[in-house]
């Protein structure tokens, strides 16, 4: 099958241009004209005049069916991944878990029967340590060989995913030999849980104080001392869903010294703030750790983005219903489950908000959503670029399209949206992955179990960088 894009404007990390894109099987074989200014032959022909052509983007950082606080995150890999594809992503990078006593093998065998047979673009996986201790160490080994070279530790949530200094110290360490890439979720997690009670004691218990007690000092610290920490083992460091401007800071001040210290931050720390916690129990829908800040660090953080002090924005996709799950935690935000949908509305936001916002440049609207992340996560040049061999994750953009996002007419399996109601301009008109149309003009074409393992390379770019 043979599939020729014409007349789109091809927008790359690195530059924009007219040019037909033709796609032949799963790879794109040929991007301009053929020899003699000849049109190539193809099966079927899709023409993208006014439209943009971008690479697929790329979310590293989801959560489909994750256990948390005695529930499971609603979107299943299939749900899920549907959904992304609507929102014109075509790879997702999911954790894996680590359950405390079991090893990350058996972890890691649970997350890819999830996914297999089920998901409907591409997945990769990262691996969540809960234990640290000789025989985990001993499997990291094996798991960088086989395709899953990043592990997640956490300095947050004490008993559940939380290591002490001395834990992620050592799998820092062994980063050094095995290649891989250390991903901290960096808020201090003791401190937290002390602020949390003492405001539960003072009867404080709407899902705005889970904001308050989540200062962001405790995640400035705690991301300073994780950076410390790789500085002194000596190896690149990942900070995920970076909120706070001390975190920032802490982040910037590293790699102005030369650190390979790299950040992401997601789509709720730039469009959403406190003031959203703040209306009672409906605050429950953006109740998500690290919290949402005031609204004076988003300039800050789109300032991030443009000085590359954050390489790039994922979501944190971790979806819970209103109804029946982020209720758990009606009189105690403590035992609200933690997370929010977004997977589906990561690109059309940084287009609204990024480029006809003023904020970024197209080219690095694509940098931010698919170019860095395949880079950094050992995906590119298959993902994340539009060049002759790379798979045929296209986008035809719309950048001038509006819709307003709402949970009625989203696809994500969660019953509200943290944007119900917002305008944005730009939208995924036609999605390609590996070659084959998933959605087309608002429906979807594509199939459950469509989607492959991505065995993504060591972590390279991060040490050469
Ligand atoms: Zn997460």
């Amino acid at each position: 099958m043979r599939t020729l894009i014409t007349n789109g404007t091809v927008v790359t990390a690195d530059g924009s241009y007219r040019a037909d894109v033709l796609v032949d099987g799963e790879t794109i074989a040929q991007i301009g004209s053929g020899p003699g200014g000849a049109t190539p032959a193809a099966d079927q022909t899709i023409d993208a005049r006014g439209k943009y052509v971008i690479p697929g983007g790329i979310d590293v950082h989801t959560h489909m069916e994750l256990p948390f606080g005695g529930t499971f995150a609603k979107d299943t890999f299939e749900t899920g991944t549907r959904a992304a594809a609507f929102g014109g992503t075509t790879s997702i990078v999911d954790f894996a878990v680590q359950s405390r006593g079991k090893s990350l093998r058996e972890g890691l065998d649970a997350w890819h029967a999830k996914a297999q047979g089920n998901a409907c673009v591409d997945y990769g996986f990262h691996m969540i340590m809960s234990d640290v201790n000789d025989g985990t160490l001993a499997e990291m080994y094996q798991l960088v060989a086989e395709g899953v070279p990043d592990f997640k530790l956490f300095t947050a949530y004490p008993g559940v995913f939380y290591s002490d200094d001395g834990a992620i110290f050592r799998a820092m360490q062994r980063t050094a030999t095995n290649g891989g890439l250390i991903m901290m979720h960096a808020e201090n997690g003791m401190a937290i849980d002390v602020v949390a009670g003492d405001e539960v004691a003072l009867g404080h218990t709407d899902p705005y104080y889970h904001g308050v007690a989540r200062k962001a000092v405790f995640e400035g610290e705690a991301t300073n001392r994780v950076i410390r920490l790789a500085e002194a083992a000596g190896v690149p460091i990942y900070i995920v869903h970076l909120s706070a401007l001390d975190a920032l800071e802490a982040v910037r001040t590293a790699r102005d010294r030369g650190t390979r210290a790299f950040a992401e931050t997601c789509p709720q720390y730039l469009f959403l703030s406190m003031d959203d916690l703040g209306h009672g129990f409906e605050g429950a829908k953006f109740v998500c750790s690290p919290p949402l800040r005031e609204r004076d660090v988003w300039p800050e953080l789109w300032k991030g983005l443009i000085r590359d002090d954050l390489a790039l924005v994922s979501t944190d996709h971790c979806p819970f219903d209103f109804h029946g799950q982020k209720e758990l935690g009606r009189g105690d935000f403590r035992k609200i489950p933690n997370g929010l949908p977004g997977v589906e509305d990561r690109v059309d936001l940084l287009h609204d908000g990024g480029v006809v916002g003023g904020q970024i440049t197209r080219e690095r609207w694509v940098d931010i959503i698919s170019t860095a992340p395949a880079k950094l996560f050992g995906l590119y040049p298959r993902k994340g670029a539009i060049a002759v061999g790379s798979d045929a994750d296209l986008v035809i953009y719309d950048p001038a399209a509006r819709h307003t996002i709402s949970a009625r007419t989203h696809h994500m399996d969660v019953d509200y949206s943290c944007y119900e109601g917002r305008e944005v301009v730009g939208r995924s008109d036609v999605v390609m992955s590996r070659g084959t149309v998933v959605v087309r003009d608002g429906t979807f074409t594509g199939r459950k179990g469509w989607g492959q393992f991505l065995k993504r390379a060591p972590a390279d770019y991060v040490r050469q960088h």
